[in-house]
């Protein structure tokens, strides 16, 4: 097999450029993984033909369609949805939904892409892919959140199914719409399957799936800790966003001794300098996946500080963005390292611009989220499997599980990472280690 790959990054990242214009989301996540895989592919020759990274990002396919519903007044509205298939080299694809404003096709294509070394590394058989909508569920009523989401499987369902593809939650994408969603898939392929993840555990979701990525980040956290000599225990963090992600970390965190100051939503954030404790949590639970409320009204509650903006520059130990991508900037990213922080894990994807994530990959332990918040996608695995297998796990055997497999991606990241000195570098390992198993099955699969 002969191969044309390209080995200079500025020349790869200039073709890529030039294939996908204006998809500068797609352009970020690209760059940060070819400037470490193209170097390896250059130092190994197994990998040397094959053209694997140009195959790797160019989508299998992508399914564009109109959703038409209609709104509590009878006007009759329209959006548009996504699903990108990436790559199902080593599983069925797999990846959530995303509704919100913000969504694009290049949105989608960067964390589908993002999703293909995030589920190899796991260690599961899942392949990449992504999909969401520009349909904002924030001020609709649970009618037509549901009627939305019952028009958009009207027509995803052609193209889904669990051996094929199997959708989840993420952004604006919870409970109720994976409710909703799986509800409308089961009345139109009359089956009852695996077919989405994030289910309610009365209907065939896993204990602990709705914790999964938020105690993940935590765990990852602890073993980049305690690689390092160190412990949560007694440690402060700063946390972003006040959705699924950031609500169970802030749980884990306080489980382990962690004292979270902060939580945020797009209004701003709260800073809370005696720390998030159980109580409060529970309180905040209630304000975020029941009343859907602002964050502001926690500092209201609490008599704590409010503030517009994002939580970057209060004094912590530990990071965990866990709202949404570039929300860090360099800016930031020096802010944090001027005030001691010690660690930073991604709960959300991409969350730290490229400019960003270079200072702190220099200055401190460094978690990329397709490593840190892979813990979802994993416990949907295991959805996937207790579904298949008719079997439901107890939370014990989930959180096992759980906790080894963040494990068992530390070490990848720690043998593909290792740098001089015993220092690991933790975006390149996650790389390198979500790359090789992909590229063995593209390898022995022939040319498709
Ligand atoms: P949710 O919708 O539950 O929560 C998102 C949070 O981020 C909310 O607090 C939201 O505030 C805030 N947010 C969203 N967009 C913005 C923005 N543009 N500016 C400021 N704040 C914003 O989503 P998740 O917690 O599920 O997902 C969060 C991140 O984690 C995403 O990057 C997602 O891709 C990633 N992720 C999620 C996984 C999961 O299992 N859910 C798995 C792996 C990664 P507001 O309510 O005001 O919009």
């Amino acid at each position: 097999m002969k191969s044309t790959h390209c080995t200079d990054v500025e020349s790869f990242m200039a073709g890529l450029r030039k294939r996908n214009p204006g998809e500068s989301e797609f352009h970020d996540a690209v760059h940060e993984v070819a400037a470490d895989v193209l170097p390896f592919i250059a130092e190994t020759p197994a990998y040397q033909k094959g053209c694997l990274l140009e195959r790797l990002t160019e989508p299998d396919r992508i399914i564009s369609f109109r959703v038409s519903w209609v709104d509590d007044a009878g006007n009759v509205r329209a959006n548009r949805a996504w699903r990108v298939q990436f790559c199902n080299a080593i599983g069925p694809y797999k990846g959530g939904m995303r509704f919100h404003p913000s969504v694009t096709q290049s949105v989608l294509k960067f964390l589908g892409f993002e999703q293909i070394f995030k589920n190899s590394l796991t260690g599961l058989p899942m392949g990449g892919a992504k999909g969401g909508s520009n349909f904002n569920p924030k001020g609709k009523s649970d009618d037509e959140v549901m009627r939305f989401c019952q028009s958009l499987m009207s027509e995803l369902n052609r193209y889904i199914g669990p051996d094929t593809d199997v959708p989840a939650g993420d952004i604006g994408v919870g409970a109720r719409e994976i409710g909703f969603l799986f509800g409308q898939y089961r009345r139109l392929s009359n089956t009852f399957s695996g077919a989405i993840t994030g289910k309610g555990v009365d209907f065939g979701g896993s204990v602990g799936r709705k914790e999964a990525t938020g105690y993940g980040a935590v765990y990852f956290m602890r073993e980049m800790l305690r690689t390092a000599g160190d412990e949560i225990d007694g440690k402060s963090a700063v946390v972003s966003g006040s959705g699924n992600v950031a609500l169970y970390c802030i749980e884990k965190l306080i489980a382990l001794g962690g004292k979270p100051l902060t939580a945020s939503d797009s209004g701003g954030y709260i800073h809370d300098p005696d720390g998030i404790d159980t109580e409060k949590l529970e309180w905040l639970k209630d304000l975020k996946e029941v009343r859907r409320g602002r964050i502001s009204e926690y500092a209201e509650e609490f008599g704590c500080e409010f503030h517009p903006g994002r939580p970057w520059a209060v004094k912590a130990d530990l990071a965990f963005p866990c709202a949404t991508q570039n929300e860090l900037v360099e800016d930031d990213a020096r802010t944090l390292i001027g005030n001691g922080l010690i660690a930073l894990a991604e709960g959300a994807n991409m969350p730290c611009e490229l400019g960003a994530q270079h200072l702190l990959r220099e200055a401190l332990l460094y978690a990329p989220g397709k490593a840190s918040n892979a813990g979802g996608v994993a416990v949907s695995g295991l959805e996937q499997s207790q579904n298949s297998l008719r079997i439901n796990w107890t939370l014990e055997e989930v959180d096992d599980r759980l906790q080894r497999i963040m494990g068992e991606i530390h070490e990848k990241c720690s043998t593909y990472g290792a740098r001089d000195g015993g220092r690991i570098d933790y975006v390149k390992g996650a790389n390198i280690g979500g790359f090789v198993k992909v590229a063995n099955a593209l390898l022995q699969c022939g040319v498709t």
